[in-house]
């Protein structure tokens, strides 16, 4: 059922494409680029249901075997910024795993997993197996976490939703894994391809106009490269195609809602240090343009998620440097490393406190790897076989050979 599912989702891909673009006012060709994602997730679990099993452990007077066992009732809350993507994540290893679902879209996008339910009929999947549940999530969000039939919360969303959430499942001792937020680090050092790396900077933080968990927010370079790549990396953003997400060339489009852009504007009020600043088209649209600001790890753009398009430029002066401003911060999601010494990119790699990282490349998400991070950007990881630990029980069972 679930690769009857996966194929359901490639043959309605432009549908869905079209409806996530809407729901959240991503550009067209990135919520294709989701939805494909979301059948390979399927074709993937689909795939890993008979491959996550327990195992005959070696015992004294008998035999031990160990079982993996579905948790019953889980509940996934997810975010708005990649509403089918991360519902994929969540659905594609409970499901495979035996358990039924209660699954809760943000208020402002829910239009997406709608479809989705559909579809999961279509594939035969048994109707009140996957069940869609729409509302607030200080309402309706809160009652799954707290109800007593619910064996775990996979959520997905802010660190401060996150709180709540490990706190209302207290009372029940739910299983809980959190994805929450993030202020990653894009670490250039002087020896890193300054060319190659400042292309692809901007759509490491500016992809989904910024609304990003592993968005690349703070950008570390190291001091004596720091003016060539500064300039660069803003000539790299000027290029950035702003726009109607219905066009096929937009990269970026608007913020999800007015109230956010708020939110984002309050990050430049204070006296930053604006190094550059894009355009905007005119008209309708919570728009809001590329901004490169220069900071230190202290100010509050780089301590805080923005989740905008809004990058913090920091130098450092040396590898331990680096690491240290890398490091200072309460989150630990993903990062990105420059250099072309590999012997560094390794030992950066290992002392980075965050759960995805990648050298020379900006890269987070791949369906067979694990995802997800330390510190307070939550625990527990999705996709990958990894995923699967999250979304089933161990049972021992000893059976004696004695006579
Ligand atoms: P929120 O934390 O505000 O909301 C996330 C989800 O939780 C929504 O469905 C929301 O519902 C629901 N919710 C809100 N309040 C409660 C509550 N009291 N109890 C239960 N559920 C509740 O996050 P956003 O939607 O604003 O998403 C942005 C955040 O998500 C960012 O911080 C980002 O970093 C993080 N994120 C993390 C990812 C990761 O994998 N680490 C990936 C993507 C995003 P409603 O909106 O309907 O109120």
């Amino acid at each position: 059922m679930l690769r009857r599912l996966a194929t359901l989702v490639e043959e309605h891909r432009e549908e869905l494409a079209l409806i996530e673009s809407q729901n959240v006012g991503k550009p067209i060709g990135g919520a294709r680029g989701e939805v494909g994602m979301v059948a390979d997730v399927f074709h993937y679990y689909a795939g890993a249901i008979d491959k996550h099993h327990g195992a005959t452990v070696p015992v004294a007077n008998g035999v031990d075997m160990t079982f993996r066992e579905p948790l019953g009732v889980v509940g996934l809350i997810v975010p708005w910024n990649f509403p089918l993507n991360i519902a994929s994540w969540k659905l594609g290893p409970a499901l495979a795993c035996g358990n039924t679902v209660v699954i809760k879209p943000a208020e402002l996008t829910p239009l997406s997993l709608l479809r989705l339910a559909e579809l999961i009929l279509e594939a035969g999947i048994p109707e009140g197996v996957v069940n869609v549940l729409v509302g607030k999530g200080s309402v309706v969000g809160q009652r799954l976490v707290e109800h007593p039939d619910v064996a775990k919360i996979g959520f997905t969303g802010s660190t401060e939703v996150g709180v709540g959430v490990m706190r209302g499942a207290a009372d029940t001792i739910k299983r809980v894994t959190l994805e929450l937020g993030g202020k990653s680090a894009n670490v250039i050092f002087a020896d890193a391809d300054l060319e190659k790396a400042a292309a692809a900077a901007p759509y490491a933080v500016f992809d989904n106009a910024g609304q990003d968990c592993c968005a690349r927010s703070r950008v570390l370079v190291e001091r004596s490269a720091y003016d060539r790549f500064a300039s660069l990396f803003a000539e790299a953003t000027a290029n950035v195609k702003v726009g109607d997400p219905s066009d096929e060339a937009t990269e970026m489009g608007p913020l999800i809602s007015a109230q956010h852009r708020t939110t984002v504007s309050s990050f430049l009020d204070d006296g930053a240090r604006i190094a550059f600043k894009g355009e905007t088209p005119a008209g309708p649209g919570f728009w809001f343009p590329c901004v490169l600001v220069e900071a230190t790890n202290d100010d509050r753009i780089a301590r805080e998620e923005v989740f905008g398009p809004v990058a913090a430029l920091i130098p450092f002066d040396d590898e331990a440097d680096a690491i240290r401003i890398a490091n200072d911060t309460p989150y630990g999601l993903s990062g990105s490393i420059w250099t072309q010494n590999g012997a560094r990119a390794l030992r950066v790699a290992r002392a980075l406190d965050a759960g995805v990282l990648s050298v020379n490349s900006n890269s987070s998400v791949r369906v067979s790897t694990p995802f997800g991070g330390f510190k307070q950007s939550g625990f527990g990881r999705e996709l990958g076989m990894n995923a699967l630990d999250g979304y089933s029980e161990v049972k021992n069972v000893f059976y004696s050979t004695e006579g």
